[in-house]
């Protein structure tokens, strides 16, 4: 079920503007407003998990899907390689509480990450 105060259900829904990258019927991706790489995209389940576990608990078939599309969208954006994040908890800089795997591609990182 969609969360009404969900930031992310109200972008899955259309309610919010975002610049979406890919859609099927399970996985969103769309591009971070505050991008950190060439290629930053947050691929998101259509429906809402607060974070990773719940997701792989839940529906671990979507947590494929969603990888899938992460690494499709870089390698079509950036030849292939990537980072792909998922912030699980506050403490470590989850900000919004349906999950989401930023997918960071198209510059070289540090290790380990800040
Ligand atoms: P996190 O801090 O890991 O929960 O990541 C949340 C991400 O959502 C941040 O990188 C934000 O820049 C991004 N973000 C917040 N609001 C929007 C929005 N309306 N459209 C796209 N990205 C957003």
């Amino acid at each position: 079920m969609p969360e009404n105060d969900c930031l992310f259900c109200r972008i899955v829904a259309g309610g919010i503007p975002a610049t979406e990258v890919r859609r099927t019927d399970r996985v969103l991706a769309f591009r971070d407003v505050n991008p950190q790489a060439p290629t930053h995209v947050l691929v998101i389940p259509i429906e809402h998990h607060a974070d990773l576990p719940a997701l792989a608990a839940a529906a671990p078939e979507v947590l494929a899907e969603l990888v899938a599309v992460g690494s499709q969208i870089a390698r079509d954006e950036a030849g292939g390689p990537f980072r792909m994040v998922f912030n699980t908890g506050a403490e470590v800089g989850q900000s919004v509480f349906h999950v989401h795997g930023h997918v960071l591609a198209g510059r070289s990182f540090t290790w380990p990450p800040g």
